[in-house]
């Protein structure tokens, strides 16, 4: 069974703009990472996202 990734979109515009497999099980807490958005043309604050 597919599909358990997560993936990180921009707090900004929305995109998800990548995908991450989530490596600890039962973690609580939601990644949030600065990562460059090509969308938003800029490094945006990007949270995790299912
Ligand atoms: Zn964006």
């Amino acid at each position: 069974m597919a599909g358990k990734n997560a993936a990180l979109a921009c707090t900004i515009c929305g995109s998800r703009n990548y995908t991450i497999t989530p490596t600890e099980k039962g973690r609580t807490t939601r990644l949030e990472v600065k990562k460059f958005c090509r969308y938003c043309g800029t490094h945006t604050l990007h949270k995790e996202t299912k």
